[in-house]
């Protein structure tokens, strides 16, 4: 069972292992942010890594983050990290503090949409899958500036940066060119400074890959199994 010292032991040994990756990346060990995957996780899990001092959690359900959001509501700042379908976006837009997974326009459209009724302007992240598996949703390279310019210019949204997830393998080099990739398209984007769009965000690495996406510049990751142990 995880307990609240088990989890403040993974905690601490991960947040070494980010300071390190980003101090052999020449940058401050604070400009990498921890999103702890709760996923699957109970609501006594969640509350122990409350105790532990976790306070940014990352969902891939909304299902599952309406379940658990009335034991904790704003004492986590929450995350929704995987797909999500438009007709959906209702019932998280006043609950959530970033989208990670904005991958079309019309899921944007409706973020806006939902975001305006209720008097909030939503901070995303656009998906992007560098690698262009056909299993991952995320746009390719070539569509993610078209979709930023598109999105752009809706009022309920405010673009922070990309997201991706990279393919699921063992092989270094391949992560480190997609993080690399991910990289370049963040700089690009940042360069040709489109209005309402601030390039500040770039979600990317998993228990598996986090020190190789923290070296290729990521600013934000995403950790599951790494804080609680392999998921059932
Ligand atoms: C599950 C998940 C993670 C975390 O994966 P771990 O390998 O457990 O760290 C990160 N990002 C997304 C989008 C996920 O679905």
């Amino acid at each position: 069972m995880m307990t609240t010292e088990k989890l403040q032991n993974h905690l601490k040994h991960v947040e070494s292992r980010i300071r390190e990756a980003a101090i052999r990346s020449g940058r401050a060990p604070d400009a990498i942010q921890l999103v702890a995957v709760t996923k699957t996780q109970s609501v006594e899990t969640l509350e122990k890594a409350y105790a532990a001092g976790v306070r940014t959690v990352g969902e891939n359900r909304v299902q599952e983050l309406l379940a658990k959001w009335p034991s904790f509501e704003d004492r986590f700042e929450w995350h929704i990290i995987g797909h999500l379908q438009s007709n959906k976006v209702k019932y998280i837009i006043d609950k959530v503090a970033l989208i990670h997974s904005v991958d079309s326009l019309k899921l944007a459209q409706e973020i806006s949409r939902q975001a305006i009724k209720i008097g909030k302007v939503m901070p995303v992240l656009i998906q992007v899958n560098p690698a262009e598996e056909e299993t991952k949703f995320g746009l390719s390279s070539s569509e993610v500036e078209l979709l930023v310019r598109e999105a752009a210019l809706l009022p309920g949204i405010k673009i922070q940066g990309l997201m991706t997830i990279a393919p699921f393998v063992e092989d270094e080099g391949l992560l480190r060119q997609v993080f690399s990739e991910m990289r370049q398209i963040f700089d690009h984007l940042k360069e040709v400074s489109i209005q309402g769009v601030e390039m500040k965000y770039l979600s990317m690495g998993m228990t598996h890959d986090f020190e190789i996406a923290i070296e290729e510049g990521a600013t934000m990751v995403r950790i599951g199994s790494g804080l609680f142990g392999e998921r059932q």
